[in-house]
């Protein structure tokens, strides 16, 4: 029986089991391997921040992974080599028939000056839970949401997350006392999609939220608090950013980044293999021309597994990754909107979007509780 070592737990490597399982199990052996002892959504990290939530409320176990014909181990992950497929981890060795690089994306908060000594984030659950508690104790001033690096998780959760303080800040009657202010190195805030982009814009405009597209900002000056852009300096009480990402280090130390984009894996956009035989990336580290985001890791975690699932059945594949995905917005006051996005499969990108509602909002929990059914328990 061959087996496939999956390298990482999150959106894109728990798809790609759970696809296995429903559709190879009993012909491969699957073993994922992850560090940590559960799996947090990218969105609970705003839940936690702004809903009250509690990391241990918004962690699923590893342990509750009971998928046929699948095996989970925490282990770390300690060196990688592509050309044999060697992996160490903490505790093992293996040598998979197909391995599939599945290990997201890390952050380099120090890349920016002065942010690691003055600034705020929300990209972790420590920095969401860190940033609420600074939040408590804040009485008014300028707060600066600065998107340090592109590319990043989720475009549109800064965006979330300034809509999100505006109305927090409303409920605490400090919103008068509060200037926000949303600094991007990008033209709009979802380039691919004009109508998110216009329906974020506006809404930022009519709660009073600045926003300052194209400004790159180079660094923090923590003893005056005041943000460097390439234009001029922006003074803030409160700077909370969006760290410059780039792949976990052991990913970076095994040559699989040759090729690759600004340090990200490279990969056929097409079937999200490598240049080594049986090794693929997907999701975050992997350089395809899409952003990063769960839902495309998780479409291409399809894209992988219908092509293993060929490969053993030795017929031709004919999976081709789409770049496909819906993304929930939250706009505030228990409003959510949607962008349907397709990057690859046709012949340019598109990107409609739907205007908030609280049906959506109820859209985005059923979203949670059907991936959390289907990569933790039963087939489909
Ligand atoms: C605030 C925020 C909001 C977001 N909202 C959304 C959203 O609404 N919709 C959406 O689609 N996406 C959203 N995202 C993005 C989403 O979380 C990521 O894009 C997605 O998790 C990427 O999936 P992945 O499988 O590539 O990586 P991950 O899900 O990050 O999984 C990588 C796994 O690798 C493990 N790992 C890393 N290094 C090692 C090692 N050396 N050894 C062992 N294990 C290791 C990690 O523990 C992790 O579990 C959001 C992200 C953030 C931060």
């Amino acid at each position: 029986m061959k087996t496939v070592l999956i390298l990482g737990a999150g959106f894109g490597g728990l798809e790609l089991a759970a696809q296995l399982s429903d559709n190879v199990a009993g012909e491969v052996r699957v073993i994922v391997i992850d560090h940590n002892d559960g799996f947090t959504f990218g969105f609970s990290k705003i839940d936690v921040l702004f809903k009250g939530h509690t990391p241990d409320g918004v962690r699923i176990p590893y342990a509750e992974l009971t998928r046929p014909g699948v095996e989970f181990r925490q282990e770390r992950v300690t060196s990688i080599d592509p050309a044999t497929r060697h992996v160490s981890t903490d505790r093992n060795e293996y040598r998979p028939d197909i391995l599939v690089v599945a290990l997201g994306a890390d952050y380099d908060p120090a890349a920016t000056p002065g942010f690691v000594e003055d600034g705020y984030d929300f990209y972790t659950v420590e920095g969401a839970c860190r940033l609420r508690e600074r939040l408590t104790s804040f009485t008014g001033g300028t707060i600066v949401l600065g998107i340090l690096s592109v590319p990043f998780k989720c475009p549109p959760a800064p965006f979330e997350a300034a809509l999100l303080l505006h109305s927090l800040l409303v409920e605490r009657g400090i919103r008068d006392a509060t200037h926000i202010q949303l600094i991007s190195p990008m033209p709009s805030p979802i380039p691919v999609s004009p109508s998110t982009s216009e329906a974020l814009i506006t809404a930022m405009s009519e709660r009073g939220i600045v926003y300052r597209p194209n400004t790159k900002i180079h660094s923090l000056d923590p003893a005056q608090h005041l943000v460097r852009t390439d234009t001029d300096t922006v003074p803030y009480d409160l700077f909370i950013g969006v760290p410059k990402h780039r792949v976990p280090d052991v990913v970076q130390a095994c040559g699989l980044t040759a090729g690759g984009n600004d340090g990200w894996i490279a990969v056929d956009p097409a079937t999200l293999a490598t240049r080594h035989p049986g090794v693929y990336a997907i999701g975050d580290c992997a350089d395809a021309p899409v952003p990063r985001a769960g839902v495309y890791a998780e479409d291409a975690a399809r894209t992988v597994a219908a092509d293993i699932a060929a490969h053993l059945h030795g017929t031709p594949s004919t999976a081709t990754y789409a770049g496909r995905g819906v993304c929930y917005i939250e706009f505030g006051d228990g409003q959510v909107g949607k962008v349907e996005a397709d990057f690859l499969s046709g012949p340019k990108p598109h990107a409609p979007f739907s205007g908030p509602s609280s049906e959506l909002a109820q859209e985005k929990v059923d979203f949670a509780r059907t991936r959390r059914h289907r990569w933790f328990h039963h087939s489909r």
